[in-house]
């Protein structure tokens, strides 16, 4: 793993019964990117984030990822040291995954619990440098004057933001977001996307982040990672991603959706 890489994923494949969702992809991510994942349905962009985070385990042999010089998983096992690496990975969900019946601000201290005794979180008896640093990370994304609500009354794109903020609280260094925007409208999806990017620019956070949405790969990130079958088939500088290899990508309908 070179010095700058803080993830680095080495002939990583998986199978599901007969189907490989990963052939053997290889990639490093450096410190400061922000990557977009883009393919079709299907192509394993889900199934390589959630290798990458340790909440799936790729086929034994050669595969071996990577964050922050620990290994997450090699031989097909989930290393011992796997939280060292998880605590400071955010992962952010299409749907969100806050608990609907707590409030905005109970969810995002959520993610600081392994910092401080659980009892006391379940309690609410959150330390004051605790609420600090939830309302700097609720203001941070835009949402302070939710914090009071209960998450299931919050729009999407609310939620959305809320869970960024969880992953700032947990102290995250790098990113990882499987469509975070896809269930969200298009004025949420471009505050969302901005806000990732500003993440990114201004606090150096690294973000991989999957879309279905060329554009905003294009418009957001500064790389492009695409998959099509479980293979890596484009990796470079999103200004270079060329009209007919999209096509090649996601084939002739393409034409229709940019
Ligand atoms: P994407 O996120 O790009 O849409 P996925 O990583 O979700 O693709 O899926 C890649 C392939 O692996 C698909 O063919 C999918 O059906 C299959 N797959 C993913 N997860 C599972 C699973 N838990 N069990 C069986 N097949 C799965
Ligand atoms: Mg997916």
């Amino acid at each position: 793993m070179s010095e700058a890489a803080v993830l680095s994923v080495r002939n990583a494949s998986k199978s599901f019964g007969s189907r490989r969702a990963l052939d053997s992809v290889s990639m490093n991510v450096g410190k400061g990117e922000m990557i977009a994942l883009i393919g079709p349905s299907g192509s394993g962009k889900s199934t390589l984030l959630r290798s990458i985070s340790g909440l799936q385990t790729i086929d034994g042999g050669a595969g071996k990822i990577e964050a922050f010089g620990g290994v997450v998983q090699s031989d097909g096992k989930i290393s011992g040291k796997v939280r060292e690496a998880r605590i400071r990975i955010g992962f952010i969900f299409q749907q969100f995954n806050l608990v609907g019946r707590l409030t905005l601000f109970s969810n995002v201290a959520l993610g600081s619990l392994g910092r401080i005794p659980f009892l006391r979180g379940v309690l609410g008896l959150w330390p004051a440098e605790t609420k600090q640093a939830v309302m700097a990370a609720l203001a941070r994304v835009g949402v302070a004057e939710y914090a009071g609500q209960r998450a299931n009354t919050l729009s999407g794109g609310q939620q959305q933001r809320g869970a960024i903020a969880r992953a700032l609280v947990q102290k995250a260094k790098i990113i990882l977001a499987d469509e975070p925007v896809a269930s969200l409208d298009p004025v949420s999806a471009r505050r969302v996307m901005e806000i990732l990017r500003e993440l990114n620019q201004q606090d150096g956070l690294t973000v991989v982040v999957t879309l279905h949405q060329v554009d905003y790969a294009m418009r957001y990130c500064d790389r492009v990672v695409a998959l099509k079958a479980g293979k890596i088939v484009y990796d470079g500088p999103a200004a270079g991603l060329e009209r007919k290899q999209l096509i090649d990508i996601y084939g002739p309908e393409f034409e229709d959706v940019f």
